[in-house]
């Protein structure tokens, strides 16, 4: 735990008219662990300040719930060695983004995107809202893979219903 907190020191929160973000205090180099992703209350359900690690597993993740979304992100959750990884090389002072569908399936709160990269999803609402040709082309979490195969795999029973 003593790491962690110490890695938290390298981040810091910045609030303005309520709205938080988070950015670095030094620089990162591309595929560089930022930190630790904290796992201080797993829930069930979601919630906005929660991160999805798992089918039914939510986490609270302290500082890290202060990262927004980016349809052109630079970082990544990889929620399966709980980890910020940098996405490309991060100047101090830059605020850090990850592409929120790559961990959550079904948001509790979605938004509309303001982030004006040329790939902008728009609506940020989700994995399971998105086409497979936009999903494609980001790091995806194992636990949102397993769900957008059960989704599909789910599909044969419209053959059932037709068949019926
Ligand atoms: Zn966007």
């Amino acid at each position: 735990m003593t790491t962690t907190a110490a890695t938290m020191d390298k981040l810091t929160i910045k609030t303005e008219n309520k709205f938080r973000t988070l950015a670095t205090k030094q620089n990162y180099k591309k595929g560089e662990v930022i930190s630790a992703i904290p796992s201080e209350d797993v829930r069930d359900h979601p919630n906005r300040y929660t991160v999805q690690i798992g089918h039914d597993k939510h986490t609270h993740v302290g500082k890290l719930a202060a990262l927004n979304h980016s349809c052109d992100p630079n970082v990544i959750l990889d929620t399966e060695n709980m980890e910020m990884v940098a996405a490309r090389d991060i100047e101090k002072g830059e605020e850090l983004f990850f592409f929120y569908p790559s961990t959550e399936w079904q948001m509790d709160a979605p938004f509309i995107c303001l982030c004006g990269s040329a790939n902008c999803i728009n609506v940020v609402a989700g994995a399971r809202f998105l086409p497979l040709s936009t999903l494609e082309r980001h790091y995806l979490n194992p636990h949102i893979r397993d769900l957008m195969i059960e989704l599909l795999k789910n599909t044969k029973n419209n053959l059932k219903k037709i068949k019926s």
